[in-house]
C-alpha cells in the first residue's frame, strides 16, 4: 500500500439481509473495512461467504426486496453511498466507482455494439460528443489490448472471444478513470493463459492509472500475485484481514490457515498435494451468535457454539475474529 494514502472508501457496519419466505438470512454481518488510494485489496472466501454481497451492496446494484440494507455506512468523497439519492448514486456508478463482473456475456448487452456500450458512460458521464467518445472508445479498447480497435468498435459481444469480452467489459469499466474498481472474479470463467493475461493487464492498468481496486476471488493464488492488502470472508463476515505477505507468513484464523492449505506450491518438480477444507460452508440463516467457522474448524471450543467472536487487533494492520486469537496490546493499529 502506498505510503502516506487516503481513504477513498470507508465501509462501516455493513449489514446486509435477505427477505425470504422462510425468513430472514443475514448475509452480510457488521461488515468494515476501508480502501487506501492506489490499493488492490483482495477480498477471499468460498461462494457464500459474503464477498460479493457485500460489494453490491456499497454499490446497490442488490434488487430490493428481496435484499435490504438494513445498516451500515459507505463513505466515498464525503458521501454516504446508501443514503444518497438515486441520480446521485447513479453519477458515481460506472463513473468514478467501476466494475467488473465474472461472465461479461451478463454485463454486455447482446443486442448493442461495442462501440455504443463504450460510448454511453463517456457522453453520460464525462460529457463528450459522439465523435469524441467514438474516438476514446478506440483508444480504450487499444489499451486493453484489442487488436484493430476502431474497426472492431462495430462489432457486437458474440462477435469477441472469452478472453477479448473479458477485456471490453474492462475497458467500459475503466473508460470514466474511477478512482475505484470492483472485479468480482474477473478471471474464473476464462483458461489458465487468458487468466494470466487479464491479471497482468490489471497489473499494468493500476500503474499507469492509479487507481484502487477491489478484487473478489475464491482463489488465495490469485491474490498472492496482485493484492497489498487481504480481507477473508466467512459466513458473511470478515474473519481475517492483513497486508498479503504478513496474512500468508502468519496466518491467525483456522479458516485462512485452511484456505492457504488449498493453494498449490510446486517445490523442484514437483507439485504439493492439496488439501481441501472439510465440510460444507455454512448455510446462512438468522443474525449470527456462534463463529460461522465452527462445525468445520479442527480447534473448536466450547465457547464457540456460544459467541460470535468479533474482529481483533492482532498485530500491526492485522486483525481476526477467533476466540482462540488473542488481541495485540494497545499500541497496534489496523
Ligand atoms: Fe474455530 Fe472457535 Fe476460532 Fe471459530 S472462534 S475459528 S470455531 S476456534
Amino acid at each position: 500500500m502506498p505510503d502516506g494514502a487516503s481513504k477513498v472508501l470507508d465501509v462501516q457496519n455493513l449489514n446486509t439481509i435477505f427477505q425470504t419466505r422462510s425468513g430472514e438470512i443475514h448475509a452480510v454481518n457488521n461488515v468494515s473495512f476501508d480502501l487506501e488510494e492506489g490499493e488492490l485489496l483482495g477480498v477471499v472466501g468460498e461462494s457464500g461467504s459474503g464477498k460479493s454481497v457485500t460489494m453490491m451492496s456499497l454499490i446497490r446494484l442488490l434488487p430490493s426486496p428481496p435484499a435490504e440494507i438494513r445498516a451500515g455506512k459507505v463513505m466515498f468523497d464525503g458521501l454516504d453511498l446508501l443514503k444518497i439519492d438515486d441520480d446521485k448514486l447513479r453519477d458515481i456508478r460506472g463513473a468514478r466507482i467501476g466494475f467488473i463482473f465474472q461472465d461479461p456475456m451478463t454485463s454486455l448487452n447482446p443486442v448493442f455494439t461495442v462501440g455504443f456500450q463504450l460510448r454511453e458512460p463517456l457522453m453520460r458521464h464525462m460529457g463528450l460528443n459522439k465523435k469524441q467518445a467514438n474516438k476514446r472508445a478506440a483508444e480504450l479498447l487499444e489499451m486493453v489490448g484489442i487488436p484493430a480497435a476502431s474497426a472492431r468498435l462495430k462489432d457486437y459481444p458474440h462477435q469477441f472471444s472469452g478472453g477479448m469480452r473479458q477485456r471490453v467489459m474492462i475497458a467500459i469499466a475503466l473508460a470514466c478513470d474511477p478512482e475505484v474498481l470492483i472485479a468480482d472474479e474477473p478471471t474464473t470463467a476464462l483458461d489458465v493463459t487468458i487468466q494470466a493475461q487479464i491479471l497482468e493487464l490489471i497489473k499494468e492498468l493500476r500503474q499507469k492509472l492509479g487507481m484502487a481496486i477491489i478484487w473478489i476471488t475464491h482463489d488465495l493464488g490469485v491474490i498472492a500475485g496482485i493484492a497489498d492488502r487481504v480481507m477473508v470472508m466467512y459466513g458473511g463476515q470478515v474473519v481475517e484481514e492483513a497486508p498479503v505477505r504478513e496474512l500468508f507468513k502468519n496466518p491467525q484464523h483456522p479458516y485462512t490457515k485452511a484456505l492457504l492449505k488449498t493453494v498449490p506450491h510446486v517445490r523442484g518438480e514437483r507439485a504439493e498435494r492439496l488439501e481441501v477444507i472439510e465440510g460444507q460452508p455454512p448455510i446462512l440463516g438468522g443474525a449470527p451468535t456462534a463463529c460461522p467457522f465452527r462445525e468445520r474448524c479442527p480447534v473448536a471450543i466450547d465457547i464457540c457454539a456460544r459467541e460470535n467472536p468479533a474482529l481483533h487487533v492482532t498485530g500491526p494492520r492485522h486483525a481476526a475474529a477467533c476466540h482462540l486469537v488473542a488481541p495485540a496490546r494497545e499500541e497496534a493499529h489496523v
